[in-house]
């Protein structure tokens, strides 16, 4: 295929390095003292001292080198990094292309604010978007610096095009953590709750989660959403679906096969806006560029974020033109929106995920870690599922006798990790969820180690 990325030469050549990642550091887990160790926990007790009680730190030990797919602590630790930062650097930490880019652009300039003097690297990041997402239509894209940010500017988008104003999430939800993002978020502890009122004009709509409804069928868990969004809202008064190809902090749901292709037909069919929130699950992280290419579905939005731009605040609305050109002029943007240092990186990172074939490493990492996760399962019955898609994997934790959550058995298996040396998350609306997002430049002896730890882990709780 042609490259997206029509100019900037200089840094292709630097791009073959970026599957190492990083500074040089050792590829192996290497513990030199208990975790947090003593450096860790002195600047713990000054994080508890200076920064509010509200930013929780998962595992309170500090970083100070990051590349390929370790961390290194400030105690000399080098821990396993099967979490990307939330699923951020999906080109590795410090990718050399990334910090070449990112240097070559503090030493031009850091800021203009597009929307008083343009650049260039704004404008080549949105004809990079408008290529690489799903639909062959015309497109435009507008940059923003956080996830959250960008699903607000969507939904703005979405209802100043059809004069609509109601918009439906879907039961698992997440969607940030602003007021309207809050809005949208199904979980309200630790997401939303105290934080209300909410902005109005938002309605939840059942998913499908075939783990825990039965196996519903896609096209069937799609009829039930949309009963129940005409019975209660109706297509005249709605705006916009707004929906995760795959739930991130939701569980790692995949839906029904159908269920996105349904909801997308009807949405066209009725005038309303069908938004991908593709935060989590955006480049190369599913073993495609997007994920919405597994269900074959074209959104008229997607929003992006995370996986965007190696590690640097960018996130962004792509879709059909004349839907994003409906706002008025001004009606969009923000002092930082499309910063020029984040754009560098995100061209960077863009080409990297595609002359480094990080989309086919992320299959090979579904292969290595899916092989295991069955193994896993075929000797615990407290694994009920394993689900997910390239990069993007979880295991649900249940009670074997009544697939009950088990909220606490996935947070003792987190700590054991976590001691051992093993960056890793859960996730889910009840918390039961493991779910493992590496940069796609772990190397396979890591991956190794790392289930390895989860084996024991696993084992020990
Ligand atoms: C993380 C996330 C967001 C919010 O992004 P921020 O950059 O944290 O504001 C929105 N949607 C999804 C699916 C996410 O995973």
């Amino acid at each position: 295929m042609t490259s997206p990325l029509t100019t900037d030469t200089a840094t292709t050549t630097a791009t073959t390095a970026a599957t190492t990642g990083g500074p040089a550091l050792r590829q192996q887990r290497d513990l030199v003292t208990e975790l947090p160790g003593p450096r860790s926990r002195a600047l713990h007790a000054r994080k508890l001292a200076a920064v509010p009680d509200g930013v929780g730190v998962m595992l309170p030990i500090y970083v100070e080198a990051a590349g390929g797919g370790v961390l290194r602590d400030i105690d000399g630790n080098t821990l396993i990094d099967f979490g990307s930062g939330i699923a951020v650097t999906g080109v590795g930490n410090s990718a050399p292309a990334v910090v070449e880019a990112v240097t070559r652009q503090v030493n031009a300039f850091t800021h203009t604010c597009f929307t008083i003097t343009g650049y260039e690297g704004y404008i080549e990041v949105a004809e990079a978007l408008n290529n690489l997402t799903p639909g062959d239509f015309d497109k435009r894209t507008a940059l923003f610096n956080s996830g959250a940010e960008a699903v607000e500017n969507a939904i703005k988008i979405a209802r100043h095009f059809t004069g609509k104003q109601a918009v439906v999430a879907f039961d698992h939800a997440y969607h940030g953590r602003t007021n309207l993002t809050m809005a949208l978020t199904a979980k309200s502890m630790p997401y939303k709750s105290g934080f209300g009122p909410f902005a109005p004009e938002v309605y939840r709509a059942p998913m499908s989660y075939p783990f825990r409804d039965g196996g519903v069928s896609g096209a069937d868990a799609a009829a039930r959403a949309i009963d129940q969004i005409d019975k209660q809202i109706g297509a005249a008064n709605l705006a916009a679906l707004i929906i995760e190809p795959i739930q991130g902090e939701g569980g790692f749901i995949v839906p029904a096969a159908g269920f996105l292709p349904a909801l997308q037909a009807w949405a066209r069919a009725n005038d309303v806006v069908f938004i991908a929130d593709e935060v989590q699950t955006g480049f190369a992280r599913t073993g495609a560029m997007f994920a919405s290419e597994h269900e074959g579905i074209e959104p008229d939005l997607i929003v992006t974020a995370k996986g965007i731009a190696g590690g640097l605040p960018l996130s962004a609305v792509t879709g059909r033109a004349d839907i994003m050109n409906s706002a008025h002029g001004g009606g969009l943007g923000g002092t930082y929106t499309g910063n020029p240092i984040a754009c560098a990186a995100a061209l960077a990172t863009i080409r990297s995920y595609l002359d480094d074939d990080l989309l086919g490493r992320a299959r090979e990492i579904e292969a290595l870690f899916r092989a295991r996760l069955e193994e896993l399962r075929s000797t615990d019955p407290r694994i009920g599922d394993v689900r997910g898609r390239g990069a993007m994997l979880a295991i649900e934790l249940v009670d074997p006798a009544t697939k009950a959550p088990d909220a606490a058995l996935a947070a003792r298996v987190a700590a054991a990790a976590h001691a051992q040396g093993l960056v890793l998350l859960t996730c889910g609306t009840y918390g039961n969820v493991i779910r493992f997002l590496p940069p796609l430049t772990i190397g396979d002896a890591l991956i190794a180690d790392g289930l390895d730890v989860l084996r024991d882990a696993l084992a020990a709780a």
